[in-house]
C-alpha cells in the first residue's frame, strides 16, 4: 500500500533464527510484516527492511486459558483458522487477513468495536522482543512494562517483535447477525454509535457520501451480536489471498475519480439497503472482497486516508468541514467509515474518548490542501489522528496532537541508543 513514496531500500527476509546472529552488522533497520500500512511504517531510504513473514509457525496453545503463542510474522487468515478450529478468535483485529500479528502489536490496531475492546494490546499477555543491542527481551505488563508498552503502538522503532503470546476468547457462534440501522444525519449516528457500543460486538458507521448539507453524516450504522441460533457447522476456514501492496497498485489509471466514487458507494449503499441478517465471523472481521477491489481502484497513484478521533460533540461540526473543504478544493470523497472510541492514549497508541472517522480521497489534485485543513481542525479540536494511516501527517501535527510523543522519543533515545531503527515515518515525525 505504499504509493506515493519512492525510496531504493534494501529488504532482506530471513527464514533461520541464525539471522539474529548477524543483526548487529545490518544497520540502519525496520521490520516489515505484510508491507499493508497506508503510510511508509516499514522502510525508509537506504535502510534495510526486515520482511518478517518467514517466521509464522503457531508455537504454543493452552486449551485450558485460550492463550495461543505465535511467531510475529503469521498473519491474521491463518491464526483466525487456527483458533476457529478450536472454538476461539481475537476479537481485536484489522480488516484484512494478510495483516500480520508483528504489524497489529507495533500499530497496536483497533478491531470492530475499539469503545469496548480497546485496541490491540488488550488481548497481548507478553512478548519476546528483538534488539542487536540488549539480546531477546521478554515484556508484558509485569515485568519490562515500559519496553511493553513502548512496543504496542511503536512502529517497530523499539526493535523486531519475535513472537506474542495472544489471549484468545471463546467464539460464541460461527456467525454475526447484523442489523443495519439507516440515520439521517451525523448528530443521529454519533448518538447511536455511542449507545450501542457498550454491548454490541460490532459497531460502525457507514457515511452516504452522497447526502449534502446538514445531510452529510447520515447513512447506515452497522451493529452486530453473535448470533443465538444453533451454528450449522464450524467456521470455515478463510480462502487464501493474493492482495499485497504490490497487487494493489496495477492499474496504471485511477477508475475511482468522482464517477466511479458515486457509482460504487450507490452500488453499496443499495446492497446495505436491501441485505442485512447473517454474515460469517469472518466476513464481518475481514470484509475483504469488497475492501480489495475498492484499493485497486485507486490505480498506482494510491489514495489519502485521514483517521483522526474527535469528541462525540465535535462530529457533525467535523463531518460539515471535511464536506465543505472537499467541495471547496474539488477533492472526491471515496469512502467514510465512523466507529465509537474510548480511552487514553499513552506513547504513540492511537486511542481516546470520541468518535473515529475515516475519509479516502484519490491522491493528486487539491488532495495534499485538503489533508492539510484536516490537520488544521484537528489540531485546534484536540482530536487526534491516526499515525499508521497517513503517509504526509506532519511533525508538527503529532506534537500537537499526541501528549506523549516527547516521552516516546525519550524512551527511544535511551533504548535505541545508536539510533539503529528507523522508518520513513520515524524520520519525518523525529521518533
Ligand atoms: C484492508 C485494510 C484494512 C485495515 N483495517 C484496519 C482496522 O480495522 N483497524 C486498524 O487499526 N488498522 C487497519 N488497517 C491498518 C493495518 O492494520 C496496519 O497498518 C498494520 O500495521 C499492517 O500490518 P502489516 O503486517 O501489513 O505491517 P507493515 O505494514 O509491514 O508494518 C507496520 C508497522 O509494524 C511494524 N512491524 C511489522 N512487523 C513487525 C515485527 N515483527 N516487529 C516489530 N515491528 C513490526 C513495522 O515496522 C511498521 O512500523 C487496515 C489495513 C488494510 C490494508
Amino acid at each position: 500500500m505504499d504509493g506515493g513514496i519512492a525510496v531504493a531500500a534494501e529488504l532482506q527476509r530471513p527464514d533461520r533464527y541464525g539471522w539474529f546472529q548477524t543483526a548487529r552488522e545490518v544497520r540502519p533497520l525496520i521490520p516489515r510484516g505484510a508491507g499493508m500500512s497506508f503510510a511508509a511504517a516499514s522502510f525508509a531510504a537506504d535502510t534495510v527492511s526486515i520482511d518478517f513473514t518467514a517466521f509464522d509457525r503457531i508455537l504454543d496453545f493452552a486449551t485450558a486459558t485460550g492463550v495461543v503463542e505465535v511467531e510475529a510474522g503469521i498473519r491474521l487468515g491463518a491464526l483466525f483458522d487456527f483458533l476457529a478450529a478450536r472454538g476461539r478468535y481475537l476479537p481485536i483485529q484489522p480488516g484484512h487477513p494478510a495483516i500480520t500479528v508483528g504489524g497489529c502489536v507495533a500499530a497496536d490496531i483497533h478491531g470492530k468495536n475499539p469503545a469496548r475492546d480497546g485496541s490491540f494490546i488488550a488481548q497481548v499477555e507478553s512478548l519476546k522482543l528483538f534488539h542487536p543491542d540488549h539480546g531477546t527481551v521478554e515484556a508484558s505488563e509485569d515485568k519490562e512494562r515500559e519496553l511493553f508498552r513502548a512496543t504496542c503502538g511503536g512502529l517497530g522503532l523499539t526493535g523486531i517483535i519475535v513472537s506474542a503470546r495472544l489471549r484468545s476468547k471463546p467464539m460464541p457462534a460461527a456467525t454475526l447477525d447484523v442489523t443495519r440501522r439507516r440515520v439521517a444525519n451525523a448528530g443521529e449516528a454519533a448518538a447511536l454509535l455511542r449507545s450501542s457500543s457498550a454491548e454490541r460486538d460490532l459497531v460502525y458507521g457507514w457515511l452516504d457520501l452522497a447526502r449534502s448539507g446538514a445531510k452529510f453524516g447520515g447513512g447506515y450504522v452497522m451493529l452486530g451480536d453473535f448470533s443465538a441460533r444453533p451454528d450449522r457447522g464450524a467456521a470455515k476456514p478463510l480462502a487464501s489471498s493474493r492482495f499485497s501492496s504490490e497487487a494493489r497498485a496495477r492499474l496504471p489509471l485511477p477508475l475511482l475519480n468522482r464517477w466511479g466514487a458515486w457509482a460504487v458507494n450507490g452500488a453499496y449503499r443499495v446492497k446495505l439497503g436491501i441485505s442485512g441478517g447473517g454474515s460469517s465471523l469472518a466476513d464481518a472481521q475481514f470484509p475483504r472482497g469488497a475492501s480489495e477491489m475498492f484499493y485497486r481502484l485507486f490505480g498506482r497513484a494510491g489514495f489519502h486516508e485521514y483517521q483522526a478521533i474527535v469528541a462525540d460533540a465535535r462530529y457533525p461540526d467535523y463531518l460539515a468541514f471535511i464536506h465543505e473543504q472537499a467541495k471547496r478544493l474539488d477533492v472526491v470523497l471515496c469512502l467514510g467509515v465512523a466507529k465509537p472510541f474510548a480511552g487514553t492514549s499513552d506513547f504513540l497508541r492511537f486511542a481516546g474518548d470520541g468518535i473515529s472517522v475515516a475519509v479516502e480521497v484519490p491522491r493528486g489534485g487539491r488532495s495534499d490542501a485538503f489533508m492539510a485543513e484536516l490537520d488544521r481542525f484537528i489540531v485546534a479540536e484536540g482530536g487526534r489522528p491516526n499515525l499508521i494511516k497517513d503517509g504526509r501527517l506532519p511533525r508538527e501535527v503529532a506534537d500537537a496532537t499526541y501528549p506523549e510523543i516527547e516521552r516516546f522519543r525519550a524512551f527511544r533515545r535511551a533504548w535505541d541508543k545508536g539510533g539503529r531503527f528507523r522508518s520513513e515515518l520515524s524520520l519525518r515525525l523525529a521518533l
